[in-house]
């Protein structure tokens, strides 16, 4: 059978692997079991949601609150910003896939970070757009200016801070950034842990409001998978110009949050003291894992988020030990599909932490 000429060089996202996967494939008992792959919050989500949504199970017959009026008012009144800039999707994923489907098509040109998020190119091959990419590792934004202005990309894409790297960009360089770009090109800004970058240095902080009140052509993007410990529940959303917003509510499939998702969400953003309590334990724990590295003689990509980088020198492998950890139960990302000998790791609690270390001592 034939299918798109599109989705034959379209790499399967590859998540990191879920515990069940390592249960059966290993035969690992799953208390054993350490997942720092996926950078979801060790500390799960607060008490709080957990009440509210056991609250309401009983309502699961019904289709959801399509409106989503009372998540809409809760980040309306978090972001300070009319309900009508905003959407909501099932993870901030399905909003990116909504900003390419809405721009993009055959031949259409989107720039990107060398090494970024590896949902934007997958979501840009299925409709046929062409990946520009920078050649430093981190943004740098004189390049993508650069490069904008030599191709004139019609859609750019901007993670700060950036997965799987860890970096931020300085929020005022960001805004002269945008200011140069012309209102054509729509700017992606993905802000997916933010709350991180925020917390630890107030000069990366992109504030959602000012983006879009100051720039008709860029969207904010956040998540309630990272900080807020939602990742089960798949729940992100895009802020911008009611303009932009119009037009991707034209591809949102109809109840795209579930119910007990749509509860979830309202209820932890009013919980600002769990997802801080979370980000100062996770800040703590890196300092962890920088002298770790220090120790080991490891290189860290300085971070402002809940994930370190750890690239390997030359006698390490991080394919032979993210394996090798697996097999022991620990599950880390290995960024060797990034051209990276490097492993990517959640920090997770002090516990989870410690046994990491002992884990990658041994085998290291
Ligand atoms: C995790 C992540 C997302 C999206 O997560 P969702 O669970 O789909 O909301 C988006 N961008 C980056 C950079 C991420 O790391």
């Amino acid at each position: 059978m034939k299918f798109n000429k599109t989705l034959e060089d379209i790499k399967t996202y590859e998540a990191g692997k879920p515990i069940e996967l390592v249960v059966r494939e290993f035969g690992i008992d799953p208390k054993d079991i350490i997942k720092l792959a996926s950078n979801e919050n060790p500390y799960g989500c607060s008490q709080k949601v957990q009440n509210a949504v056991s609250a309401i199970v009983s309502k699961m017959a019904l289709y959801p609150d399509d409106s989503m009026t009372k998540l809409k008012n809760a980040l309306g009144k978090r972001f300070n910003i009319g309900v009508e800039s905003l959407i909501i999707g099932s993870g901030s994923d399905q909003v990116i896939e909504f900003l390419i489907h809405a721009k993009a098509h055959a031949g259409t040109k989107i720039l990107m970070n060398s090494i970024t998020f590896a949902m934007y190119e997958i979501y840009a091959k299925h409709v046929g757009a062409e990946v520009l990419r920078t050649s430093s590792q981190e943004h740098d934004l004189d390049e993508f200016y650069a490069i904008y202005q030599e191709q004139k990309p019609e859609i750019i894409f901007i993670c700060t801070p950036n997965n799987p790297t860890g970096d931020a960009i300085d929020a005022q360089k960001l805004g002269e950034f945008l200011a140069k770009i012309d209102k054509d090109t729509l700017v992606v800004v993905d802000c997916a842990y933010m709350e991180y970058a925020a917390f630890k240095d107030a000069s990366k902080k992109v504030d959602a409001k000012e983006l879009v009140e100051c720039f008709d052509n860029v969207i904010y993007l956040g998540t309630f998978s990272k900080a807020y410990g939602l990742g089960g529940m798949r729940v992100g959303f895009g802020l911008a110009n009611p303009k932009i917003i119009e037009e991707l509510y034209k591809l949102r499939p109809p109840f795209n949050i579930t119910t007990l998702s749509l509860e979830a969400a309202s209820v932890a953003l009013d919980d600002e003291e769990f997802v801080n309590k979370c980000i100062a334990a996770s800040f703590d724990e890196m300092k962890r894992y920088e002298e770790f590295a220090i120790e080991k003689k490891i290189d860290i990509i300085e971070s402002f988020t809940n994930f370190v980088t750890l690239c390997l020198n030359e006698t390490q492998n991080s394919t032979a030990l993210s394996n090798a950890l697996l097999q022991k139960g620990m599950i880390v990302r290995n960024l060797s599909s990034y051209g990276l000998n490097a492993i990517r790791v959640t920090i997770g609690t002090p516990e989870q932490n410690t046994r990491f270390f002992e884990l990658t001592s041994e085998l290291l």
